[in-house]
């Protein structure tokens, strides 16, 4: 699917999404802007996790990337085609190439199907498979192949008599049924127990070296993301403010947000300092985003610096952050003034 392995399988290109919400005090609905000039590439084979607190917008770029939401400008670019102007039938033959597991393995699959028949629906849809048989032998090796052993009587059960970690697996298999070159996957443990949680992340790396299958990563939980993805975009209210590989954002992070993440991880054995930084506040609402750098109302650094006015009135973009193996970048005016190296 992909033109080599220098191609990004994903592109995304000044993506914003929009919503039109209700604030209290205010008469009719203004505009919240979730994601707000997004840039992200994927390259195959690759894992990018999108790292950020709830409200950051991550789900909306990936339910945008996913084509599940419009996006208000931008472009998304797979596999070198454009994904926003393609409507029905040329969105429809693009969906086998991309697809998506979910947060929530209790919401996403019908209780009422069979394992298998789950498995078999993305098969049934694209017409693939020459036969109910073949596509059974392939549904079987998916299950096989997500660690639902052995797969002839894993799918003859309904997916409610499942546990949470076994429909997650479920989802696993039905996604990667049709060996997409790209899947999104949103929180995909965080509603497993800890214990479950190591083993499907087995699962889907086991499927990365197997079937060269890209990740977008969607997570809340900074340390998960540095053991999973080979690269991290932290997203802060619409936009990423840092991006790099992940060792890199987790050894040297340049962004006063990033650092504030990092300084929480409960690890002990990074190379960071062991002062924790809490942030105060909450994220503000993205339908009232601050001016100049949107993190200045909750930033250590500028306070650290007296609120320069730089901070309150210029944007930063992201700019290159020296490091040992490049494509690390972060937005914030001041980067040098926090002892990178
Ligand atoms: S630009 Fe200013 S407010 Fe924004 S992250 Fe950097 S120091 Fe903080």
């Amino acid at each position: 699917m992909t033109g080599g392995p220098a191609e990004p399988v994903l592109s995304v290109e000044g993506l914003e999404v929009h919503y039109r919400v209700r604030v209290p005090g205010q008469r009719g609905k203004v505009t919240a802007r979730a994601v707000d000039g997004v840039d992200l590439v994927v390259h195959a084979g690759e894992t990018l996790a999108l790292v950020g607190e709830s409200g950051s917008g991550k789900t909306s770029i990936a339910n945008a990337v996913m084509r599940l939401i419009e996006p208000a400008a931008g472009r998304i670019v797979f596999d070198g085609i454009d994904l926003v102007p393609l409507r029905g039938r040329a969105l429809r033959k693009m969906r086998p190439h991309f697809q998506m597991i979910f947060q929530d393995p209790f919401e996403s699959l019908d209780p009422r199907r069979t394992v298998l028949d789950t498995v078999m629906e993305p098969l049934v849809i694209n017409g693939i498979g020459e036969s109910a048989d073949d596509r059974r032998k392939l549904a079987l090796v998916a299950l096989a192949r997500a660690g639902l052993t052995p797969p002839e009587r894993m799918g003859a059960r309904f997916t409610h008599q499942l546990s949470g970690g076994q429909r997650q697996r479920v989802a696993i298999a039905a996604a990667m049924i049709l060996e997409p070159a790209l899947v999104v996957a949103d929180e995909p443990v965080s509603m497993l127990d800890v214990s479950l949680r190591a083993g499907i992340l087995t699962v889907m790396a086991d499927m990365r070296d197997r079937l060269g299958v890209a990740y977008l990563f969607i997570t809340h939980d900074l340390s998960l993301a540095w053991m999973f993805a080979d690269r991290i975009a932290v997203v802060y209210l619409g936009r990423v403010v840092e991006e790099g590989t992940s060792a890199d954002l987790i050894d040297s992070p340049a962004h006063p947000y990033t650092r504030a993440l990092v300084s929480v991880i409960p690890v002990p054995e990074t190379s960071r300092d062991a002062q924790r930084t809490v942030l105060s506040g909450e994220t503000p609402n993205p339908s009232a985003i601050p001016s100049g750098c949107r993190f200045h109302t909750r930033c250590p650094l500028y306070r650290e610096l007296g609120e320069p006015a730089r901070c309150r009135e210029v944007d930063p973009m992201l700019a290159e952050v020296h490091s040992v193996v490049g494509g690390h970048r972060a937005a914030c005016h001041f980067i040098d003034q926090q002892g990178v190296s």
